[in-house]
This record gives structure tokens, C-alpha cells and sequence, in this order.
């Protein structure tokens, strides 16, 4: 008996933002598995013909041992994160899951993409990402805060745009503070920020600031925040990186 695992991203909101596939998954799933709000972010795909296994913040191991335990037995199982799930998300410690177990026991498994925050946010800023640019997570929850500042530095001193994930909580309150910081020892107190709260749920809340005046108070567990390059400048309401020019 061979189960299927789908490790799905549901984006960062509602059905708009949702691809097709990220849709099947969950409808043909047997078993749903997800942090209780993501359940809830896909609510209008689940009924009562399936198993709905919440879990709590910060229980992520035990969601993909659960999800990985329920394919193993031969379910239709979805894993779900928001945005995409293989940025900051499930994918990996499910796939670890699944190759540790003996090679007759795996499930069959699919990774199914989402829309992740950064472009969410960029979407509603404008086009801040158009160049290269890199994501970070400010979290210090899975890495030592050393680490994390280690790579800031080396981020400040490129000229990425970036893309900060985890900016702040009411445990974490300090750390973009630090980050802006360190980002204005390389680069322009009017280089252009963006905070994006909750893109694509109820709530959505778009401030456009610079390095030296960005209020770092205004960003939660449920921000992204978008730094820009030497290319990007405010054009009307939006961030826009020029692309490079190619001789
Ligand atoms: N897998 C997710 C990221 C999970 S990490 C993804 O691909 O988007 C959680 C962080 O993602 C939050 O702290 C926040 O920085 C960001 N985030 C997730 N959804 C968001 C949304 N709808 N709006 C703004 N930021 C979001």
C-alpha cells in the first residue's frame, strides 16, 4: 500500500493568489495536514469525507512525521504551508522525513509551489525585485542570531535588494532594528523600504519607507520587508528597480 504526500503552498491569502494545482492537492487529499490557520486558509477545499490534523506554532517536526506517518499508511495526504512551502516552510523537513524511512515504506511525493511572500509584497509595492536580490530570514529561532547577522552584513554590502522574512515579533522585537542598522553602514538612508502586512488576506497593509525613517514597530510575525538596491527609486506610489542596462 503506497500512499501520496503532497507538500503544498497555499500562497500568501485567499483563493485568488492559489495555483490550480495547490487546489487539487488538498481536494483529492484524504488527510490534511497544517499549522490551524493554514487549515483555515484553505477551508473552502476541505469537507467532512477528510481528516483535518491541526498543529500548533512551532510543532512543525511532529506536522511532517504526522503527514509522512499518514502517506506511509497508504493515505492521500496534503501537507499544507502557506506561500510557498519550500521557502522558510514544511518541504524540507518533510522530505527529510520521508527519505529516512526504509525504501520500501516511502510514499510517493510532490512538492506543489506557491506564491511566496517576497512576491507577493513586490506585487503590491510595484517591481522592487526586478534585479537579483536575495531573501532572509531575521529568525533566530532555527539559527543563532550570529549567523543571521553574519549574513546581513554580507547582504548589506552587495547591492541585492532584499527580502526579509520574520522581521519582527512581540519575542523577537530588536532584530530589525539591528538589521536597518547594519544595512545603513552600506547603503542610503533614503534607500527605499517597504513593509507589506498580511498581502493577500483581509488586513493588508502596504507602507512605503526609507532606511533612516522606517518605523520598524509597524512589522509583525505577519510582515515582509523589502529593502531595495542602488536601482530602485519611488515612481509615483510604487518601488521600482530598474533593470540592468546591457551595453
Ligand atoms: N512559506 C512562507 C514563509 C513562511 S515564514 C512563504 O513562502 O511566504 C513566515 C514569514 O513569511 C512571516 O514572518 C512573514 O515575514 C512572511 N509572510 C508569510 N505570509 C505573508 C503575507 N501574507 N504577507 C506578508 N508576509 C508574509
Amino acid at each position: 500500500m503506497t500512499g501520496r504526500l503532497s507538500i503544498v503552498g497555499l500562497g500568501p491569502g485567499g483563493p485568488a493568489h492559489r495555483t490550480r494545482a495547490a487546489e487539487e492537492a488538498v481536494r483529492n487529499a484524504e488527510v490534511v495536514v497544517g499549522y490551524h490557520s493554514y487549515l483555515a486558509q484553505c477551508n473552502d477545499l476541505t469537507g467532512e469525507h477528510q481528516t483535518l490534523v491541526p498543529g500548533g506554532m512551532g510543532a512543525e517536526q511532529q506536522r511532517a512525521d504526522d503527514a509522512v506517518a499518514a502517506a506511509a499508511d497508504g493515505f492521500r495526504v496534503a501537507l499544507v504551508s502557506s506561500g510557498d512551502a519550500g521557502v522558510y516552510g514544511m518541504a524540507s523537513l518533510a522530505l527529510a522525513a520521508v527519505a529516512a524511512l526504509p525504501s520500501g515504506e516511502r510514499p510517493a511525493v510532490q512538492v506543489v509551489p506557491g506564491v511566496t511572500a517576497a512576491t507577493a509584497a513586490a506585487a503590491l509595492l510595484g517591481a522592487p525585485l526586478a534585479r537579483d536580490f536575495a531573501c532572509l530570514t531575521l529568525s533566530d529561532l532555527l539559527a543563532p542570531w550570529e549567523a543571521v547577522e553574519a549574513r546581513l552584513r554580507a547582504l548589506a554590502a552587495t547591492d541585492l535588494a532584499l527580502a526579509l522574512y520574520n522581521p519582527r515579533s512581540s519575542g523577537r522585537p530588536w532584530q530589525l532594528g539591528r538589521a536597518c542598522e547594519l544595512l545603513r553602514e552600506h547603503r542610503c538612508g533614503d534607500t527605499p523600504v517597504g513593509l507589506v502586512t498580511d498581502a493577500g488576506r483581509d488586513g493588508e497593509r502596504v507602507t512605503v519607507s526609507t532606511l533612516d525613517d522606517v518605523d520598524v514597530g509597524e512589522a509583525g510575525m505577519r510582515t515582509v520587508v523589502v529593502i531595495g538596491c542602488c536601482a530602485t527609486t519611488r515612481l509615483q506610489d510604487w518601488l521600482v528597480t530598474a533593470r540592468e542596462v546591457t551595453p
